[in-house]
Parts: structure tokens; C-alpha cells; sequence
């Protein structure tokens, strides 16, 4: 008898069933050091530059892979925030109360400077390897909870924004480069730190943002600013920046939860959001009564002044959804490996194997082209190739990975049958987390679109970047065929139709090469199958040898 089967992994707890035993279920996988276990991380992270940082990430892989932490995720998720529109005397509060999971999980992640380690207290770029080491924490926290981490993510990428009005950047800066999160709802100028948001959609448009109907009007040196907001995400944030029309056109403004005398500013929640996912984090509907303002940047440039932020909250978005993928197939294997049927392991059962390798797969070629990417943000302000890389290749990862991940959570749940379609695994929750790193900072085709439009505008960037990508990927199968198919679609006059098709295959050219530097055996696998041969629609609907596989599943989680 294989030695799997007489396992009696009992997670009833002390007190035994009367009816029956409960054994052959996996022991949770929780209490796990989430930088030790995974070689593909800890590899790229040394690839780019932060291989110094590794005892940091290790000393945070370990405090954000015990079960208190997952228990926080779930407890922040399972008690969604509430609005408190009026208080007991009907006056406006405009107000969000959220479990004190979620206030946990906040004091984490600032205390590990996820919200501004990049950024010195001045607020200029930290220097290398800042993003890398930052973007590996990052990637691992989101395998724990991911909703907490959008008021983080927005108040670390705010900063490139205020960046067009170094006073009002100066003035937050001390607040902002805090570490100790503070959530009283008071005046920025009374609080240890603060975080920051972002409104920018409306009603009538969120990818239009040019269709904003909010007006602003010039109020001495400040603004008033009257409209609404669709979707404003992390309502309890001290300040958001916001667009309105002013008289120049479309402006950027920061906008405080307090005007200046110290009165309540005219932000007026009407709902939260009820949605799909990202539960423990608020998206609120919110209208401007004329609610005070500073102008950021010019006005008419408002654009141009919060894409400085949006270009990071895109990255941000690709390095969560490369963490929910890590997280899926985590579970997906250490279930693989503690669960028995037909006498034998999952993980030993050949065609279960091939699934889970392919998600294997996939996983390590998201952690490794975002952390790639990180290094290019590193080094984008004295590099012009690096510029280029982070300015072509942000879109088109940022498409690739979130795109990918629903399936990848789908996949990955199937691996853990109807234990992973329930509320008690983690899986139901990473699986309605996945789409929504997709859709906000710029849904699938404008990423595309954008990708097009940079490559356009700097064809001679675009030739040069594709070919340090091929260059890098030398000798992988397919990627010459696919670069040249690439040039080719970027040629066609209906180049904007068959964008999908163009970005696929740079976003996959560049996992290939991304992959090519830590493992050139995994590179070889991911071009094969992703660029070379033929891959059916689902995962483990490829052809790959016994020891490719093994590979794969070794690297992905060793047995701990
Ligand atoms: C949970 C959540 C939280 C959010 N939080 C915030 C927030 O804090 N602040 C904020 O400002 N916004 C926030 N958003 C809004 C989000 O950024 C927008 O929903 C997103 O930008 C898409 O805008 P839209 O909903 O208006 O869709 P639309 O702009 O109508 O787009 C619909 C679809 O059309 C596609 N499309 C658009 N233009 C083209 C084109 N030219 N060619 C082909 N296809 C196109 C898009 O890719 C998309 O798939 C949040 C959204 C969600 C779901």
C-alpha cells in the first residue's frame, strides 16, 4: 500500500466524531514561511538586484504566512465595512467602519513601509533595488488579503502625482513617510500618518475620463469643487486626488477629508459598493458639495499628472494578481500532495500533475516578468532602455497577468474539488478577488490600446525594446517566429483590432525572457508551450515530459 494512504491527516480537532473519523483531508496551509517556499521568488528577487534584502523578505514571509494573518484576511473579508452616513443627531459622519482585522492588516503592511518604501522622506525615488524589494513584500502580502492593499498601493503611487506641486508634496511627506498607521478620522495635521486615495470615474465614464462632469471653481488659492464620483475606493483615506473640469479644462486636485478651518470638507458618501470581491476593502459613490481643494499640476494637465500615479498603481495591480496566483496554487498543491484517491497521492496521479504544472507554470512566469518590471521602475530615471521597458511593457504585463488570473484561481480551485469552492478555504476568496485587477487602472483593451499608442509614439524604443526581449530570450522556441508576428501585427492599418493578439505575444516574449535569467529550463518549458506548440484552452492541456513537470512541482512548493 502506498505510504499516502495510511495518513490520518484529522483536521476535526480534539473532540472526535461520534459517526465517523475525518482523516484525508490536508492539514490548512497556514504557519508557512511564503518567501522560503517559493524558489521562483526568491530567484528573481536575486535576479533583480535585491538578493541583499533576502533575510527582509524572509522575516516577512514568515510573519505574513502564519495562520493569524490568514485569519485576519478572512475575518476583514467575512465583515465587510459599513457606512455611517448620519450620526445619532442626524448630522453628515461620511464615515467607514471596518472590522479590526482590516485596522490589523493596514498596521502590517505600513509597518513594512509597503506604502512608501519606495520614496525617500522627501519624497524623490528610493534607490535601487527599492521597488524590487518592496514589490516581493507586496506580492506576498497579497497572497494573504488583498482588499487592505488598495489604499496602500494608492498612497505609495499619490506621492508621483503630488510630485507636480512640490509644496503640497512637501507638506504630506512627513506624514506619508510614517510607518505607524493611524485610522482616527481627523485633520491630516493631527494624525501620525495619513493615506491617500483616487477619483477619477464617474457615472457617464471611467476609462473616458475626459467625459468628467465634476466642475471646479477657483476659491482664492484653493478650489470648490461640485459633481460626484462612481466609484472611490478606501473611503476613509485623509485625501484623495480627484479630477474635475476647471477652466482650462480637465485638472487634478487633491482633495482632503478636512478643509483648512477644520471642518468636516463636503464629501458625501451615498453608498458603498456591494461587490463581487475585494470585500474588506470600501469603493464608495460619493458627491462633492463643493468640497475644498488644492490644485495639482496645471490646470488642463490633469491627465498627464495622475497617469504619474496610475503608471504605478498598474504595476501594483500585475504584482497582487501574480501573488493571487501564488496563493491558488499553494493551495492547489499542498492539497495535491496531503489528499488520497484511488489509493494514490493527487500530486502522484499523472494527468493531476500535468494541471498542476502548467499553473506552476504560469505562476513562476507572472513572478518573474513583475519583477522584472519592478527593476526597470528601479532604474527608469538614469536608464533610457529601462524608461522604455517600464513605459512599453506595464500595460502589456499588467493585461497578461491580471487577465490570467481568474482562470488560473479556477484552475486551481477545481485541483482542490469542492473544498475550494467554499467559504471556509481561502480559494472562494482568491477566485472572486481575481477579476478586478483587470478591470480598475485601465480594463484588458486599454491596456492594449495603450500599449499600441506608446508603441507608436516611439517606434524606435519599440524595435529597440523587442529586441533586448529577444535577445534575452535567445534560442527559446518560438520566440523569433512570435517577435516577427508582432512586428507584423503592429504593421497592419487595423493594428487597434488585433491589439489583444500584438500584446499577448510581447507580454509572453517577455516572460520567456524574464524566465530565460533564473531558469533557463522553465523558459525553455513557457516558450515551448506558450510560443512554440500548439496548448489546448485549460490548464495541463499540453505536452510536457515527466521530468519537465517534476521540475515544475519541485521548484513550485518543496515538500515542508
Ligand atoms: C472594485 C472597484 C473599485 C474601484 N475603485 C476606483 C477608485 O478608487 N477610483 C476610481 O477612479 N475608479 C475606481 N474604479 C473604477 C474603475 O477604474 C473603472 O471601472 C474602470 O476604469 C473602467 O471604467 P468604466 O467602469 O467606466 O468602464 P468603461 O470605461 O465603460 O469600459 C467598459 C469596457 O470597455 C472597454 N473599452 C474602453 N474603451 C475602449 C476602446 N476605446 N476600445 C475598446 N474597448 C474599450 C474597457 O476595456 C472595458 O472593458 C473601481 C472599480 C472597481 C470595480
Amino acid at each position: 500500500m502506498p505510504s499516502g494512504l495510511d495518513a490520518r491527516e484529522a483536521s476535526a480537532g480534539p473532540e472526535p466524531l461520534s459517526t465517523h473519523e475525518v482523516f484525508n483531508q490536508p492539514p490548512p496551509f497556514e504557519d508557512v514561511d511564503l518567501f522560503a517556499l517559493d524558489a521562483p521568488l526568491g530567484e528573481t528577487v536575486k535576479a533583480n538586484g535585491a538578493g541583499a534584502a533576502a533575510a527582509e523578505l524572509a522575516a516577512f514571509g514568515r510573519s505574513w504566512g502564519t495562520a493569524a494573518m490568514f485569519e485576519r484576511g478572512r475575518l476583514a473579508n467575512r465583515h465587510a465595512p459599513e457606512l455611517a452616513t448620519f450620526d445619532a443627531r442626524g448630522f453628515r459622519r461620511d464615515t467607514v467602519e471596518f472590522h479590526p482585522a482590516y485596522h490589523d492588516l493596514m498596521t502590517a503592511s505600513m509597518a513594512a513601509s509597503l506604502h512608501n518604501a519606495t520614496w525617500t522622506k522627501e519624497g524623490a525615488r528610493a534607490p535601487a533595488p527599492a521597488e524590487v524589494v518592496r514589490a516581493a513584500k507586496f506580492y506576498m502580502a497579497a497572497q494573504v488579503e488583498t482588499g487592505h492593499l488598495c489604499p496602500i498601493t494608492m498612497t505609495r503611487a499619490a506621492v508621483a502625482a503630488l510630485g507636480a506641486e512640490p509644496a503640497v508634496l512637501g507638506a504630506l511627506m512627513p506624514k506619508l513617510s510614517s510607518t505607524t498607521y493611524d485610522p482616527a478620522f481627523w485633520p491630516i495635521g493631527a494624525k501620525r500618518s495619513i493615506t491617500l486615495g483616487m477619483g477619477m470615474t464617474e457615472k457617464q465614464g471611467g476609462t473616458d475620463v475626459r467625459a468628467n462632469t465634476t466642475a471646479a471653481r477657483r476659491d482664492g488659492a484653493a478650489y470648490r469643487i461640485t459633481g460626484h464620483k462612481w466609484f472611490m475606493s478606501a473611503p476613509m483615506c485623509d485625501a484623495f486626488l480627484v479630477l474635475a473640469q476647471a477652466g482650462a479644462g480637465l485638472t487634478c486636485f487633491l482633495m482632503p477629508r478636512f478643509a483648512p478651518d477644520g471642518s468636516v470638507n463636503g464629501l458625501r458618501f451615498q453608498r458603498l459598493k456591494d461587490k463581487l470581491g475585494n470585500r474588506s476593502n470600501a469603493s464608495a459613490e460619493v458627491e462633492f458639495a463643493e468640497a475644498y481643494a488644492l490644485r495639482v499640476g496645471e490646470e488642463g494637465r490633469g491627465v498627464r499628472t495622475i497617469i504619474e500615479m496610475v503608471q504605478l498603481t498598474r504595476l501594483d495591480c500585475a504584482i497582487a494578481s501574480a501573488g493571487l496566483m501564488r496563493m491558488a496554487l499553494a493551495q492547489a498543491l499542498h492539497h495535491a500532495r496531503h489528499r488520497s484517491v484511488f489509493q494514490k497521492r493527487l500530486s502522484d496521479h499523472p494527468l493531476m500533475r500535468a494541471v498542476l504544472a502548467d499553473l506552476a507554470l504560469t505562476a513562476e512566469g507572472a513572478v518573474a516578468v513583475v519583477m522584472r518590471l519592478a527593476r526597470a521602475f528601479d532604474h527608469a530615471a538614469a536608464d533610457r532602455g529601462e524608461a522604455a521597458r517600464m513605459r512599453l511593457l506595464t500595460p502589456a504585463i499588467k493585461c497578461w497577468v491580471c487577465k490570467g488570473a481568474p482562470a488560473f484561481a479556477y484552475e486551481a480551485m477545481e485541483c482542490m474539488g469542492g473544498n475550494g469552492y467554499v467559504e471556509d478555504s481561502l480559494m472562494a476568496r482568491l477566485y472572486r478577488e481575481a477579476p478586478v485587477n483587470a478591470i480598475w487602472e485601465g480594463s484588458g483593451n486599454v491596456m492594449c490600446l495603450d500599449v499600441l499608442r506608446a508603441m507608436m509614439k516611439d517606434a524606435d524604443a519599440a524595435q529597440a525594446l523587442l529586441r533586448e526581449l529577444t535577445g534575452e530570450a535567445h534560442g527559446l522556441p518560438g520566440v523569433e517566429a512570435a517577435a516577427a508576428r508582432l512586428a507584423g501585427l503592429l504593421r497592419r492599418p487595423d493594428a487597434e483590432a488585433v491589439s489583444r493578439l500584438a500584446v499577448e505575444h510581447l507580454a509572453l516574449i517577455a516572460v520567456a525572457a524574464a524566465l530565460n535569467g533564473i531558469s533557463p529550463a522553465s523558459a525553455e518549458l513557457f516558450a515551448r508551450t506558450r510560443l512554440a506548440g500548439p496548448r489546448g484552452a485549460s490548464f495541463g492541456a499540453q505536452d510536457v515530459e515527466a521530468a519537465g513537470v517534476e521540475l515544475l512541482l519541485t521548484r513550485a512548493l518543496p515538500s515542508f
